[in-house]
C-alpha cells in the first residue's frame, strides 16, 4: 500500500507547554490547545503563530511511541511510506530528508504536495488535510486539537497509537 504520513502530531510531538511558557509566561498544557490553529487557540497573531512553529520544528523532537519501529516494519513488508508535512514551510525538502535520516524515521519519499497522487492510507492529525485527501483510509491521529470534530461523514478513523495503525494497515482490524 501507499501510505501518506504527516510528521508533527503523528510521528513526533511538539512541546507547546514549554514553548508557550518561555514565550508568553503562561502555563498551558497541550491538552488545552483545542484547535490546530494556534491563532484561534491562543489569541495570537499569524506571525506569532508562524514563529512558534518555526521554533518548534527546530527543537529536539519528542517521538511518539512506536512510530519509527512501526514505519520500519511497514516499509520492510513492502509498503511505501510517503512523508507530507507542514515542516516544509520552515525547512527545505533536503533539510527535511536530513532530519528524517538523523532521527532514523523510516520512509521512502518526502513530498511537497500530498494531493498530487493517490494513496491508500493517509495518517494525519490535521482534519483539513485528511478531508482534502483522496485516500480511502483516513487515520486521524488523536490529539487534543482534533477532539472537537464530530466526524459527521464518518470519513475519519480516530487512532490512538501506532499499534492500532499497524493493525489497520495489516487488515487485522476492519474499519466500520
Ligand atoms: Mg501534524
Amino acid at each position: 500500500m501507499n501510505i501518506l504520513c504527516d510528521v508533527d502530531g503523528c510521528i513526533c510531538q511538539y512541546d507547546f507547554t514549554h514553548l508557550l511558557a518561555q514565550r508568553f509566561g503562561v502555563a498551558i498544557p497541550n491538552e488545552q490547545i483545542y484547535t490546530h490553529d494556534l491563532v484561534e487557540a491562543l489569541g495570537i497573531t499569524n506571525s506569532e503563530s508562524n514563529s512558534i512553529f518555526d521554533e518548534a520544528v527546530h527543537e529536539h523532537p519528542y517521538f511518539i511511541y512506536g512510530a519509527q519501529a512501526t514505519l520500519g516494519r511497514l516499509k520492510q513488508a513492502g509498503h511505501v511510506v510517503w512523508i507530507w508535512t507542514g515542516r516544509l514551510k520552515y525547512m527545505t525538502i533536503q533539510g527535511l530528508e536530513a532530519w528524517l535520516d538523523r532521527y532514523e524515521v523510516p520512509y521512502n519519499y518526502a513530498v511537497l504536495d500530498g494531493n498530487e497522487r493517490k494513496y491508500d492510507v493517509h495518517i494525519d492529525d490535521a482534519i483539513p488535510k485528511l478531508m482534502g485527501s483522496s485516500a480511502p483510509i483516513k487515520l486521524l491521529f488523536d490529539q487534543p486539537w482534533n477532539r472537537m470534530c464530530h466526524n459527521v461523514r464518518g470519513a475519519l478513523t480516530r487512532v490512538y497509537s501506532w499499534a492500532e495503525i499497524e493493525e489497520i494497515i495489516n487488515g487485522q482490524r476492519t474499519l466500520p
